[in-house]
């Protein structure tokens, strides 16, 4: 969002927002709630009134209310940037917010009980899964938490301390050391994000804090050889060693990155102390960092400035260039006006 408090994105990052449904702690008479988000879907506004009842408007790509479904939110959001993933293309789609606004719900959502709340990765694996030749096709995903600039493997969590690895020449990011599960069905992928879902929780018990703290991205592989002599029943890699030479394989390698990212509520730093106030500055730095580079993208800057945070180092070879990208701010009605302003100066 910038001076007029209008955001103005180009395409190369589509930004949306999502208001979840009140519930029943916001609707208890007693409760402190007070609206000030307020939401135009048909114009793409979210206006904010603030304490003296002036607003500010902001545009976004995509304005989705309390009624909106998952798979609408999918399909609006994410859609998109699976496609392009399909496609050969990387791409990056994240949530971001204040704790307990949804962002998880959004992305991660198992919905075994009622399929209609299933989230973005169940939804995104299910439309890859489905468009890919297993013959030939495989799909990957490695599952990792980021807490205070330290990478931990959310599928083998004695893996602590992973290294990021930039390679100067191909320009990719790739992880040494973290567990690269090969998927065979969907029903494998969830017991997989089960594992890292208890695995987080643990870790976090462990480090006595709150899973709100961390950033948890889930990197999902997809190798496709390129098909033109597919015909005989031979994938290019096959070939290529049953012949001996050393002619590069023709398969096109994607990354699609979905990220759960910390919540955005500002910690008091002179309130804070000890541990919050060192977790507070890693998580300020990230978000930080993570919208100067989106900012840099909107203003098709050719200089995004990735390298100031682990976070944003991980990103970097899945946004901008030909990357696809989409971000979705979560939010409640009763948002405080300083927690909302805080998440909208982040994009
Ligand atoms: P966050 O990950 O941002 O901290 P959560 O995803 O855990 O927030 O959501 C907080 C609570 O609100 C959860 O109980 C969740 O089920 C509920 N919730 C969030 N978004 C929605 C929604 N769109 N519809 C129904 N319930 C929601
Ligand atoms: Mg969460």
């Amino acid at each position: 969002s910038k001076g007029n408090g209008v955001s103005n994105h180009s395409g190369r990052v589509r930004v949306a927002v999502r208001v979840r449904p009140r519930n029943a702690e916001d609707l208890l008479p007693d409760s402190d709630f007070v609206e000030c988000v307020e939401l135009q879907p048909e114009l793409k506004r979210l206006k904010l009134r603030k304490n003296n009842w002036s607003t500010e408007s902001y545009r976004f790509d995509e304005v989705f209310t309390e009624t909106a479904s998952q798979k609408r939110v999918y399909e609006a959001v994410a859609k998109p940037v699976v496609e392009s993933v399909l496609n050969g293309y990387n791409g990056t789609v994240m949530a971001y917010g204040q704790t307990g606004t949804g962002k998880t719900y959004t992305l991660g959502r198992l919905g075994k009980d009622d399929t209609s709340e299933r989230g973005i990765m169940y939804r995104a694996l299910e439309d890859i899964l489905s468009s890919i030749s297993p013959a030939f096709d495989s799909v990957e995903i490695s599952y990792l938490q980021l807490y205070m600039e330290s990478i931990q493997d959310l599928l083998a969590p004695e893996k602590v301390n992973i290294p990021i690895n930039d390679d100067p020449k191909t320009g990719e990011v790739s992880l040494p050391g973290a567990s690269v599960v090969k998927i065979q069905d969907l029903d494998h992928f969830l017991q997989l994000l089960q594992i890292g879902e208890t695995n987080r929780h643990a870790a976090n018990t462990k480090l006595n804090t709150e899973s709100s703290r961390s950033h948890a991205i889930l990197m999902v592989y997809v190798r496709r050889p390129v098909h033109e002599n597919a015909k005989d029943g031979f994938t290019s890699e096959e070939k290529v060693s049953s012949s001996g030479s050393n002619v590069i394989p023709m398969v096109r390698k994607s990354k699609l990155l979905i990220v759960d990212l910390a919540g955005s509520e500002r910690i008091d730093k002179s309130g804070s102390e000890g541990h919050m106030l060192e977790e507070a500055k890693f998580i300020n730095l990230s978000l930080t960092s993570l919208g100067k580079c989106i900012n840099a993208l909107a203003e098709n800057s050719p200089h995004i400035p990735c390298r100031e945070s682990k976070l944003t180092r991980l990103l970097r070879d899945s946004f901008g260039g030909t990357s696809t990208c989409a971000a979705l701010l979560t939010s409640e009605y009763s948002s405080t006006v300083i927690s909302i302003q805080y998440a909208l100066m982040i994009m």
